[in-house]
């Protein structure tokens, strides 16, 4: 490549230029840290995840997620009103080509308590299943019961997932695909063996602001293909539909997240969550009362960045925005 010479005033000038543009990129970063505290501490209140004396075990992969959620949960937890404890864990597989030093090195520059635990369930699963056959099945049901020890033994009282927002839309999409049931990722759950809270804190936070962090973040990613098994198709062409209509309807994705926190059972056709058998008149009028013959009709979805969003909100209006 030619060397260019540049003269120092041409230089000067195009540092001058540079400078707005760091500056921006400052700008955005930190309204991307403050705006995934302020998600984040949402999901806390709003799901009473962390209380006062928690030992949360953070469950950390290696990916862009896990590594996010611990960053943003030592943030609050310098924060917070409450006191609570962190500690990572990472469950060592044992894939062909885990980097196995890269995790240890990378908390403990961080300065958080951890624990590494090893355990070899590739060998187990390739034993067990039939090559060509989809190892994800056991694979995870071998890493939930370890995690689930490793819990016990550390203490913990809340087990922490890095699932976010898009894996919350994804996981309500395939089971109404495939599974035929109305039915998401919750963000605080009871563990299938009754012992243990599991806590999703990053359920309201975007993928893309994950990668955007992990990016700024720089964090020392280990991919996810070790085991050498074939990524979940439907998940991929689901986020991929998801990913369609986000660019094709800006907006649509916060609708539809906001729909999982606005259900109206009267309005669905589950028996079992609403008594449509029992339903009687009350003679009286109410603000909410179905009209019945008439089709709903909806106003078009307002969030921020968009026009009329100012004036909306000057005008006390609810939007769904995501101001920082
Ligand atoms: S992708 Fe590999 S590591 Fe992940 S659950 Fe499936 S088999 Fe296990």
């Amino acid at each position: 490549m030619n060397a260019v010479w540049i003269e120092p005033e041409q230089m000067a000038q195009s540092e001058k230029a540079l400078e707005p543009a760091t500056f921006k990129i400052e700008r955005e970063t930190h309204k991307l840290e403050k705006r995934m505290c302020r998600q984040v501490g949402q999901a806390i209140v709003d799901f009473n995840m962390i209380e006062e004396g928690d030992k949360v075990m953070v469950c950390v992969s290696g990916g862009k997620d896990s590594y996010g959620m611990l960053d943003i949960l030592l943030k609050m937890q310098a924060r917070a009103p409450v006191r609570f404890e962190l500690i990572a864990v990472n469950l060592d597989q044992k894939q062909p080509g885990f980097p196995a030093h890269v995790l240890p090195g990378y908390l403990t520059q961080l300065g958080v308590p951890f624990h590494i635990e090893n355990q070899d369930t590739y060998s187990i699963v390739k034993r067990v299943i039939p090559e060509g056959k989809t190892t994800c099945g056991l694979c995870s049901r071998l890493r939930r019961g370890i995690l689930y020890r490793v819990a016990d033994e550390l203490g913990a009282t809340k087990i922490a997932l890095g699932h976010h927002r898009d894996d919350i839309l994804q996981t309500f999409f395939l089971n109404m695909f495939f599974g035929g049931k109305l039915k998401g990722m919750p963000p605080k759950l009871v563990s299938d063996d009754g012992k243990h809270i599991v806590i999703r804190p990053m359920a309201n936070v975007a993928e893309k602001d994950l990668n955007r962090w992990a990016t700024h973040r720089s964090f020392p990613i280990i991919p996810c293909t070790l085991c050498g098994s074939q990524e979940n198709l439907q998940r991929k062409q689901v986020g991929a539909m998801l990913r369609e209509w986000e660019k094709k309807h800006p907006g649509r994705i916060e609708s539809m997240f906001s729909a999982l926190q606005n259900v109206v059972p009267s309005h669905l056709m589950d028996g079992t969550r609403y008594d449509f058998k029992g339903l009687k008149t009350t003679g009286e009028a109410f603000d909410d009362g179905d009209k019945a013959f008439d089709a709903d009709e909806f106003s078009p979805p307002v969030f921020d960045g968009m026009p009329g969003v100012a004036i909306l909100k000057a005008a006390g209006q609810q939007t769904f925005s995501d101001s920082n």
